[in-house]
């Protein structure tokens, strides 16, 4: 099969869209009418499925394990706002498994799925996951769901409103959806240098030009980086995406999350000893020591900026809900 060339808006059908920049064999573009970034062509489905074995993968630190299931409980107990009923719950592209865990301690009937085999193989040894709790292909699956938990994954696909049409179809009446993704065009990443320059703007200069490449930053393309993600959304195009999958406008809300202050920062890479401990990370370190007081600095400046909420947050969640008839 071909790779799919984008000639309008892939979600919302508009003709006003602009190309951003080059990005290795493909283009970065944004849609005027609902803001989506997103990559042209689109890489094809055995391109990715190929891309994905074992690449999202990594396996986390055994004494992170626990807190990272921990920061799970709280942050599904604040999104879902769980009943006391014993209910199904779906971690859908679930990676290392923490929600799927999550939901098992919360006492929910807690479901996995994700196409990456190493990472369920992981799941499967670290936490017990066992045949009748992992689904694989959601299409054939007859379970439905009260809650379905998706967390960074609707960027990586090709057809995001089919993605979540599938979701409510394995949705009960009053069941909730929650997607959590990048939001695109947000000011936050700009205080996350080792993301927008090293992640974004080096690679960015590779393809294109000097000018064109400090333009991009300011239209804030990042978390479009083809073909790993494929779009970068915002509350304009996850609402059109919601009611193309057939959610009412009454079933949406959208809500945000900051990228924690110190992550992807100087001082934590300066402060962990057990991940970095070679000669090589004594060197970084004593490179990267002069520059740790304007880190410091920068992140109060971001501190504040975020108290009078004048940064836009670097995450933004789609919460569906199916109400009964
Ligand atoms: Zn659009």
């Amino acid at each position: 099969m071909n790779e799919k060339q984008n000639k309008s808006c892939p979600i919302c059908d508009s003709t006003q869209t602009q190309k951003i920049i080059n990005w290795d064999r493909y283009s970065i573009n944004h849609c005027r009418q609902c803001k989506l970034i997103y990559s042209d062509p689109f890489p094809t489905n055995q391109f990715l499925k190929d891309f994905y074995q074992g690449f999202l993968f990594n396996i986390p630190d055994k004494r992170n394990i626990e807190k990272q299931i921990e920061t799970r409980k709280q942050e599904l107990n604040t999104l879902f706002k769980f009943s006391k009923e014993r209910k199904k719950f779906l971690d859908y592209g679930g990676g290392t498994g923490s929600a799927y865990k999550a939901a098992c301690e919360l006492n929910l009937v807690s479901y996995y799925h994700d196409l990456d085999n190493e990472a369920e193989a992981f799941v499967r040894k670290e936490h017990g996951l066992t045949n009748d709790f992992i689904i694989d292909k959601i299409k054939n699956s007859h379970i439905y769901f009260d809650y379905i938990f998706s967390d960074n994954v609707i960027e990586h696909l090709i057809n995001p409103i089919d993605y979540v049409k599938e979701m409510r179809e394995m949705l009960t009446d009053g069941g909730e959806i929650i997607i959590k993704t990048p939001h695109g065009k947000n000011t936050e990443s700009y205080f996350y240098p080792l993301i927008t320059i090293k992640g974004y703007f080096l690679r960015t200069l590779k393809y294109n030009s000097l000018s064109k490449s400090l333009q991009s930053c300011l239209i804030r393309f990042w978390h479009c980086d083809p073909p790993r993600h494929l779009y970068s959304f915002s509350d304009l195009n996850l609402r059109i995406i919601a009611k193309k999958a057939g959610f009412k406008e009454s079933e949406v809300e959208i809500l945000y999350y900051h990228i924690p202050l110190f992550k992807y920062s100087l001082l934590s890479i300066f402060l962990n000893f057990r991940k970095y401990h070679s000669l090589k990370s004594f060197l970084l370190r004593i490179l990267i020591l002069p520059v740790l007081p304007f880190e410091i600095m920068s992140k109060i400046i971001q501190y504040g900026l975020l108290k009078i909420n004048l940064l836009t947050p670097g995450g933004i969640i789609l919460k569906l809900k199916k109400r009964l008839n």
